[in-house]
């Protein structure tokens, strides 16, 4: 292994104007617009492309801007929080839950509406997906595959938020063709799947119960809340994946577009550009160098991978 992927997304949320005063989300569309194209800017700075998982409203109040990305090289999939889609488009009566808790009807639904809007927006069909929290069930990667859907960031490695049917104990930790009837396992279906990376060193508790590895995302003052530091997170998830050796090897890291990017002195800036740095440099240590791409590289490759074979537990 001499090189290692790196694909740096943002969820693209709604505005709370939108959605919920206790969504997350920029105030308003120019805010989440300062972010997107900060957060863009910088990545590119390292060399890096961005994947934007864009919330329907989003991409429909902001379709130019995406656009424009595009024509730049990232890449825009989409993204859904189905109880902050309810409160645009339902007045909050319908699809009041998150993503884990969709029936495979409902889920088929309301993917098919959010698809429609998207295609609206930006003139084709969504391809990537990534659902709010990482939040899905068993049923979900057969959903996606039905609709068309050829990939997305799906997994959050060990993450166990019971409160948004977001539990991924034991899943795989690298790229992998999902699985069509256990969400944990790889599998054989027409849908690659990056799981965020996590750095398995250890599983925090956050003060209100969720558990969850440390991660790339500048969103957290890790070292402040839990006294991880950027150097530590990005040096473990570098060597557990050099000692996992995956066929596709990637660091996934995530952010939102709620901060101020453009201001370089906004510490969400600051924190961003540490985790890059330290990111860079945990690759230089490992002898390992960070190629930018984008989630559909990665859901392309990871489609070529054969799932592992296993033996049977006669248990
Ligand atoms: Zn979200």
């Amino acid at each position: 292994m001499q090189e290692i992927s790196v694909v740096i997304t943002m969820d693209c949320e709604p505005s709370t104007a939108t959605s919920h005063p206790k969504a997350t989300g920029p105030l308003d569309w120019a805010m989440g617009e300062r972010a997107v194209t900060g957060y863009a800017a910088i990545a590119r700075e390292y060399g890096f492309p961005c994947t934007f998982f864009v919330h329907p409203e989003t991409i429909t109040a902001q379709a130019d801007m995406f656009k424009a990305m595009e024509r730049d090289g990232h890449c825009v999939g989409l993204h859904m929080h189905p109880w902050k889609y309810a409160y645009s488009r339902y007045q909050g009566a319908k699809y009041r839950c998150h993503f884990g808790d969709l029936t495979e009807l409902d889920a088929t639904t309301l993917l098919t509406e959010a698809a429609t809007l998207f295609h609206e927006a930006m003139g084709r069909h969504p391809r990537w997906f990534r659902p709010g929290t990482f939040s899905a069930n068993d049923s979900s990667f057969r959903v996606l595959t039905a609709l068309g859907f050829r990939g997305g960031s799906i997994s959050a490695p060990e993450r166990m938020y019971r409160a948004t049917r977001s539990v991924w104990s034991g899943c795989e930790p690298d790229p992998h063709r999902a699985n069509a009837t256990f969400r944990q396992l790889a599998g054989d279906l027409e849908f690659g799947n990056m799981p965020l990376s996590a750095d398995f060193e250890q599983v925090l508790t956050a003060p209100n119960g969720r558990r969850m590895p440390a991660d790339f995302r500048p969103d957290t003052d890790w070292k402040g809340q839990f006294g991880v530091t950027y150097r530590s997170i990005a040096q473990n998830i570098v060597a557990q994946v050099k000692a996992r050796a995956p066929a596709v090897p990637v660091l996934n890291a995530i952010s939102h577009n709620m901060f101020e990017f453009r201001d370089a002195a906004d510490p969400f800036t600051q924190r961003y550009r540490e985790m890059l740095d330290e990111l860079c440099g945990a690759c230089a240590r490992a002898g390992l160098k960070p190629v930018g791409t984008t989630l559909a590289d990665i859901a392309e490759r990871a489609l070529k991978v054969r799932p592992p074979e296993e033996e049977f537990a006669y248990i």
